[in-house]
């Protein structure tokens, strides 16, 4: 069976189960294939999203996304939206698509309901031509079937991709869950201007900074990192006859010097300069195996993530939630398995968050909005496993917790990408983070209960400090004026008390 004829028949894995779904993972491949195109490169995102409904049939859906993005090398178009698997991201790196799967199951599932082909502007930067295609994917064959290609001179200097696709969307079932996913998407990228058109109507999102995340460098594998069948796929694409098992593992692997390799290979029984290419099915498995329990290693590095940073989450959550209060909290690189990751966490408070019974939590992983399967997320279990009355929390509470774990391999639950496990490494960094930020909350809200106490002692003097000016200026003799204002001072240094503590912490008012 062809790759496009497997996923044609199991679409389901790839979270197109049902016409709702279909239609949020068809915008979400879009709009995530825009932002790895425009920001990874640098490029502040502007990215526009349009949904409309056929007039005659309002379940054929058509969706729209432009961006300004580096655009696509013209003879790839065909390969990158035609052809399953065909991704040109081959490096080990942060980004949001990574199978390249995602726009191709768009493409087939658009074709298969309402046999509408992908429709494909696109200006490369850097080139004066500019293309546009009409192509559907030829399934048995998984190859594009291109129906329409015009290329020509750009008019203007312009660069980035339009994609339109048509399908059958049930529009009215997901589409709050569609502006919740755009909402999320433009808190994560506060440097990324949104215009989001609905048959309902316009919702923009104007950038609140213009200043990028630093973007992924390209790395390679940690050994601890991979299993047979990425090893097989490196040694096939290492394409030479004599290269030596040390060859081998000190061009494809991270941190891993002719002396490591030696001292791994000796440890694991393997002579160091035995041909890859005698190697057997078994020989892979046990090399795999030594691989991931050697304990040697140097630590998986993180140059290859690109976590937002506390400034730019804060900036995020405040464009979106509009909070009373923010703090944020980026953890430092740690690993799991071979695979590096970055955990981040904000928690927000007040403003215009509605209160409730638990914690309102929003999960983020390599910037993607995870929006299905909550209740199963480590996040999930996270922040509930917090005693937040610890943090002075008093539910139902106007809280918001927003978690982003970044990685090079994001440990989801299934395949539908949409719910993250519980591994050890990542749930303690979780909890790392989220207690570092819930005491900067702590602190925050010891001072409003201060600032709050003393405002209902000023509404008491308040009541009572006519009479009492009157009745002590009967018994003393001094003016009432003279006694009023020695009153206001007296509250005034009782309020300047509370607010001088915003430097001091924690102290006491008293
Ligand atoms: P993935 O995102 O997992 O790589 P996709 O099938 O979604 O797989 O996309 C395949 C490739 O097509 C991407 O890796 C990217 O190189 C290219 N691509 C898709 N959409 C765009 C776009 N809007 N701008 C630039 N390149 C794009
Ligand atoms: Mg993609």
């Amino acid at each position: 069976m062809s790759p496009a004829e497997f996923f044609h028949r199991n679409r389901e894995i790839a979270g197109f189960s049902n016409p709702a779904r279909a239609l949020y993972q068809t915008v979400r491949e879009l709009v995530e294939n825009s932002l790895d195109a425009t920001e990874t490169h640098g490029i502040l995102p502007n990215i526009y999203v349009e949904i409309s409904l056929d007039a005659s049939d309002e379940s054929k859906v058509t969706v729209t996304v432009a961006d300004n993005g580096i655009g696509i090398p013209l003879h790839e178009v065909p390969n990158v939206f035609g052809r399953v698997f065909y991704g040109s991201k081959y490096v080990i790196r942060q980004t949001r698509g990574v199978f390249g799967l995602g726009v191709k199951m768009a493409v087939l599932y658009a074709q298969m309901t309402t046999g509408k082909p992908i429709y494909v502007r696109t200006a490369p930067i850097g080139s004066k031509v500019e293309g546009e295609y009409s192509l559907l994917i030829d399934v048995g064959r998984n190859i594009p079937y291109i129906l329409k290609m015009r290329l020509r001179k750009k008019e203007r200097n312009w660069h980035g991709t339009i994609v339109r696709l048509t399908l059958e969307g049930a529009w009215a079932l997901v589409k709050k869950r569609i502006e919740e996913y755009i909402r999320r998407t433009a808190l994560i990228t506060p440097y990324a201007s949104i215009r989001y058109k609905t048959p309902e109507g316009e919702i923009v999102f104007k950038r609140v900074t213009r200043e990028l995340p630093k973007p992924p460098e390209k790395g390679l594998y940690h050994p601890r990192g991979v299993d047979i069948e990425i090893l097989k796929e490196m040694i096939r694409s290492m394409n030479s006859d004599d290269a030596t098992l040390k060859e081998f593992l000190t061009r494809n692997f991270e941190s891993v010097g002719e002396k490591t390799a030696e001292e791994f290979l000796k440890w694991a029984g393997f002579d160091p300069e035995r041909r890859i290419k005698d190697l057997r099915v078994q020989d892979l498995e046990l090399l795999a195996s030594k691989m991931k329990s050697y304990d040697k290693w140097r630590r998986p590095r993180s140059h290859t993530l690109s976590p937002l940073g506390a400034y730019l989450l804060e900036e995020g959550v405040k464009r979106i939630l509009a909070p009373e209060f923010v703090a944020a909290v980026t953890r430092p690189p740690s690993s799991y398995g071979g695979h590096p990751f970055v955990v981040e966490v904000a928690v927000a408070y007040g403003g215009e968050i509605q209160p409730q019974d638990t914690p309102l939590l929003l999960r983020f992983a390599n910037r993607m909005p995870l929006l299905y399967d909550e209740g199963v997320d480590v996040s999930r279990k996270v922040a509930d496993s917090i005693d937040w009355s610890v943090y002075k929390v008093k539910f139902p509470a106007p809280l918001a917790v927003v978690t982003h774990v970044c990685s090079t391999k994001i440990p989801f639950k299934g395949v539908g990408k949409e719910a993250i496990a519980d591994v050890p490494e990542v749930e303690r960094e979780l909890e790392a983070a989220l207690r570092d930020a819930a005491r900067k909350l702590r602190l925050y809200l010891v001072r409003l209960e201060k600032m709050q106490e003393v405002k209902r002692r000023e509404v008491v003097y308040r009541k009572y400090l006519d009479e009492v000016v009157r009745s002590l200026s009967y018994i003393t003799l001094i003016g009432e004026e003279q006694l009023r204002r020695k009153f206001e001072e007296l509250i005034a240094r009782e309020l300047g008390r509370v607010s001088l503590d915003e430097e001091g912490g924690d102290s006491s008012a008293n």
